[in-house]
């Protein structure tokens, strides 16, 4: 039988609950412990993909097209486990299975109640995937805060599963955040003695509680929320912010909080290598050389909106020894006069993912910016489209080609709905989604950057290349590096007179890993760190004598 360990949330929300979940998983795995890792989400949504990234940040899609909480790419991220379908749950599914079967009858003569109806439903996703991944350890995170009103059922469940699993089987943690006083220069420990009440309310006693802090936790504040929380003093773990969040495994399991875990959980000891893991920490505290990069997005205020794009970029940055100096461009204000002012020090070009028509028009200039100045150019989902539409402006010289999202009426459609796609009458789960394969075209910068000729990446769009201008806009110089193996679909394309300027109808910024850079994203920031621009200073040689 699996050991479960459930993470609730105090205090605040964003205190990074996620990267510690991820983190927990990292030092438990670095003991060999096979561990699968849930998120539960409050909210009524079946899942985010109906959601603005503006509510929700990103959406991160798994291999299996499931479209979940970004915090699932921390997951993946941190513990290079494959996450699924069954690795988020939103009351929205719970509810909205349970209604099905009440109305198809499962219940007849029942009243269906939140326990032990919805509760039971909700350890059944436990069990799932606990029976699918046959994990020995279940990690599982409950999104919001304790006292939201919507988490309660999950509480509920999380507090029976002590009693169905037994007391030894069970690890509770609860992250709570100490807010620092500037007028009498202190951290303070009351909200967590709160949030700990609030969640024995609830019949949850916590084993083991995460500090979040921005300031050193002294302690004697250990000893205070350890005798007011009723944990013992080594399991009142600090966790001060880092200054970079991939130390934070370090971290926990320097204080001895990974030995707490498996002696609690009664886990046969075996000990933590977290030598890799230390040497990328150590890398990334080695100071670089910047390489800068824009982000022209309509979302950019939202930096999670982004989250695994700048990761992937971070990743690849650092292969190449380099710090990500990332600048985030508003594509609503990036008119064709501004685009030369607003670009002028970039040395690659990214166009993330994006839906709708704002800032559709900011993006192509920045498109044709990268196309006619040779800058590196990686275009991702959206961002392949945008420089297909700029691409077919430029060959047809008109301003007319565009995608049928934007303009229904195009006289030149290079970026069209697929005929699935256009009979759909709802909007939840139905695009194209998850793992598809791509074969690679040899002689291409893609098929050079895999060193494969096949593989398989994560897709989240409607919209695809329209073959019709496949033999027009090759002639004109774009070539078609990356095709489904049927040839029907276009997944990546490429410039032929152009250093490098790359567009792939996926995602690829959702498999990128620390030590691990997606090939695109390396070959992207390979060229981009050699490209100079003004204001730039040429690295000095080193001194020799
Ligand atoms: N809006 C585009 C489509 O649906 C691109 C989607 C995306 O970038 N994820 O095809």
């Amino acid at each position: 039988m699996p050991k479960y360990i459930f993470v609730t949330g105090g205090v605040v929300s964003s205190v990074g609950k996620g990267i510690a979940v991820a983190s927990i998983g990292t030092v438990l795995k670095s003991r060999g412990i096979s561990v699968a890792i849930k998120k539960l989400d409050p909210y009524l949504n079946v899942d985010p993909g109906t959601m603005s990234p503006y509510q929700h940040g990103e959406v991160y899609v798994t291999k299996d097209g499931a479209e979940t909480d970004l915090d699932l790419g921390n997951y993946e991220r941190f513990t290079d486990i494959e996450c699924t379908a069954d690795s988020n749950t939103t009351s929205g599914q719970i509810y909205s299975t349970l209604i099905t079967r009440e109305r198809r009858g499962d219940f007849l003569g029942g009243t269906i109640q939140i326990v032990p109806h919805l509760t039971n439903e909700i350890k059944s996703r436990f069990k799932r995937l606990a029976d699918r991944s046959g994990a020995e350890v279940l990690l599982i995170e409950v999104g919001g805060t304790v006292g939201d009103i919507e988490g309660q059922p999950f509480l509920e469940a999380i507090r029976q599963m002590r009693n169905d699993v037994g007391k030894n089987n069970v690890f509770y943690i609860h992250v709570t955040f100490l807010p620092y006083l500037q007028s009498t220069q202190e951290l303070k420990t009351k909200p967590t003695q709160h949030s700990v009440n609030e969640l024995r309310g609830m019949g949850i006693q916590p084993d083991a509680i995460l500090c979040r802090a921005d300031y050193p936790i002294a302690e004697s504040l250990r000893d205070k929320i350890a005798l007011f929380c009723d944990v013992e003093k080594q399991a009142v773990i600090p966790l001060t912010t880092a200054s970079t969040i991939y130390e934070i495994p370090l971290m926990l399991e320097d204080c001895g909080f990974g030995q707490l875990i498996v002696d609690k959980l009664g886990i046969s000891k075996r000990e933590a290598d977290l030598s890799e893991w230390r040497a990328l920490v150590e890398r990334i505290k080695t100071p670089h050389e910047p390489v800068n990069i824009a982000l022209v997005g309509k979302y950019v205020e939202l930096n999670d909106a982004y989250y695994s794009v700048r990761e992937a970029l971070y990743h690849a940055a650092l292969h190449h020894d380099r710090s990500l100096n990332l600048f985030w461009v508003q594509s609503e204000e990036l008119d064709k006069d501004e685009v030369e002012n607003a670009l002028r020090t970039a040395q690659g070009i990214i166009i993330p993912g994006g839906f709708g028509l704002r800032g559709i028009e900011g993006m192509i200039n920045a498109a044709r910016y990268a196309r006619e100045n040779k800058i590196p150019y990686l275009g991702l989902c959206l961002g392949m489209q945008v420089m297909t539409i700029e691409f077919a402006r430029y060959v047809f010289n008109s301003e007319e080609p565009n995608s049928t999202e934007f303009d229904p009426d195009t006289k030149y459609p290079v970026i069209d709905y697929m005929l699935e796609q256009k009979t759909l009458q709802t909007k939840g789960g139905n695009m194209r989604l998850g793992n598809y394969p791509c074969r690679l075209v040899d002689d291409t910068r893609a098929a050079r950057a895999y060193g494969q000729s096949l593989v398989q990446e994560r897709h989240r769009h409607r919209l695809e290349f329209n073959n019709k201008y496949r033999a027009e806009l090759g002639e004109a110089g774009m070539i078609f590096s990356g095709l489904s193996p049927d040839d029907m679909l276009v997944e990546i394309c490429e410039l032929r007179d152009h250093p490098w300027m790359v567009g792939c109808q996926f995602h690829p910024e959702f498999v990128s890993r620390p030590g691990r850079p997606h090939p695109l994203f390396r070959d992207f920031i390979g060229v981009a760190e050699d490209v100079f621009r003004e204001g730039a200073q040429p690295p000095l040689p080193l001194e020799t004598g």
